[in-house]
């Protein structure tokens, strides 16, 4: 089921909760809308349909990262201007479900793009694939994509290092938007996080097991990977696992 919360009079959260759920943001300019990220083909269609409905039409998509459940139905927006991160090949054409509709904007760090009023600076963030982006929306939300994970309920999840990235690369990366000053946190599944400390702490469980990890190794129990192991979900620790120990 699709949830529509409005955070501003022209930005729009998308919600759904099943499985991992996923977070689609919607800005709005007069009639148009920007995406950042479409979920897979169902959701995708709803969000649109719910736009056309107000008389919105969406001209432009963002890509967090390229991995299916945010990017599967890119062929719903052929008529659009699709933006990523420069590094998104790795990732592409096994994710989408058009991989002949090749993005046309390509971002790199410190890229600013302007829709309408809204403006969105463009943070490289690999980790939990090479090509992750995270956008700042209008000096005020942070959006991340899987760099940081939660759940609907309040809980957690360990992250996914893809095996096209590291754990220094995530550990930099989440670092990186520990240290600023942003206080509304959007990420690609779960709640919202409205508040400094609650960012800070998300942070925090992911260095200390990526860090902890690292030490440890693959063998490593998960008790001492989590240093506070209270609303803390591992689901994603196996498949960490295997992405950054196989050979
Ligand atoms: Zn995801």
């Amino acid at each position: 089921m699709m949830e529509v919360s409005q955070l501003e009079s022209n930005i729009l959260l998308y919600t759904f909760k099943e499985g991992y759920g996923v977070n689609i943001v919607a800005l709005i300019h007069e009639n148009h809308s920007c995406l950042i990220d479409i979920g897979n083909e169902q959701q995708a269609l709803q969000v649109k349909r719910h736009l056309a409905r107000e008389g919105i039409t969406v001209t432009d998509v963002f890509f967090s990262h390229l991995h299916s459940d945010h990017c599967f139905a890119n062929s719903l927006f052929a008529n659009c201007q699709i933006h990523c991160g420069k590094n998104y090949k790795e990732n592409f054409a096994d994710n989408v479900n058009d991989p002949t509709f090749i993005p046309q904007n390509l971002h790199q760090d410190g890229d600013l793009f302007q829709f309408g009023t809204h403006s969105l600076q463009i943070l490289e963030t690999p980790g939990h694939s090479s090509g992750s982006i995270s956008i700042i929306l209008n000096n005020k939300y942070m959006i991340v994509g899987d760099l940081l994970i939660f759940d609907y309920e309040g809980h957690q999840y360990l992250p996914y290092v893809g095996a096209d990235s590291t754990f220094q690369l995530h550990f930099d990366n989440v670092s990186r938007i520990k240290s600023l000053p942003y206080h509304v946190l959007i990420p690609g599944h779960g709640l919202i996080q409205n508040s400094q400390e609650s960012i800070q702490k998300a942070c925090e469980v992911v260095e200390f097991y990526l860090k902890q990890l690292e030490k440890l190794g693959k063998d490593a129990k998960l008790g001492e990977l989590i240093k506070d192991p209270t609303n803390i979900l591992s689901t994603f620790h196996e498949m960490t696992l295997t992405n950054q120990f196989s050979v």
